[in-house]
C-alpha cells in the first residue's frame, strides 16, 4: 500500500498569504484599500467559496500556459483548500486571468492552419 508521508505543517519554500494578497496579481487586496480609491477605480474583492474554485483556476492556468498563469499555478499549489485558506481575490484580476486573448497570437489566416480533426 502506498501512503504519501505527512507533509509538515511549517512550509519555508514558498508561503503566500492567501487572506491579504489576491491570489492572482499578488497585490495587497483589502477593501479599505479600495475605498480611498474614486469609485471608478474600485475593485470588488470576492471570498474563495467554492471548492471547485482553485480546480478551474488551476486549468485555466494550464490553458493560458503563460507567465502569469505559471506563477498562479505554483501559488495555487502550495496550499490544499483555498476556502480553508480563506483566500481573496479581485474580481477585474479574475476576469483578466479567464479571458484568454487569442487575437494576440493570430497573424493573418496563420491560425487555419493549425486546424485540428
Ligand atoms: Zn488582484
Amino acid at each position: 500500500m502506498m501512503t504519501s508521508p505527512v507533509k509538515c505543517k511549517l512550509r519555508s519554500t514558498y508561503v503566500f498569504n492567501f487572506k491579504k494578497n489576491c491570489l492572482f496579481c499578488d497585490k495587497k487586496c483589502s477593501i479599505e484599500n479600495e475605498l480611498k480609491k474614486s469609485k471608478e477605480r474600485r475593485d470588488i474583492i470576492y471570498n474563495v467559496c467554492t471548492l471547485h474554485f482553485k480546480q478551474s483556476v488551476e486549468d485555466m492556468a494550464k490553458m493560458r500556459n503563460d507567465e502569469w498563469g505559471k506563477t498562479v499555478l505554483k501559488r495555487l499549489d502550495s496550499v490544499i483548500c483555498l476556502v480553508a485558506e480563506e483566500a481573496i481575490y479581485h474580481k477585474s484580476c479574475e476576469r483578466k486571468f479567464c479571458k484568454i486573448n487569442h487575437h494576440k497570437k493570430k497573424r493573418r489566416g496563420d491560425v487555419r492552419k493549425m486546424k485540428m480533426h
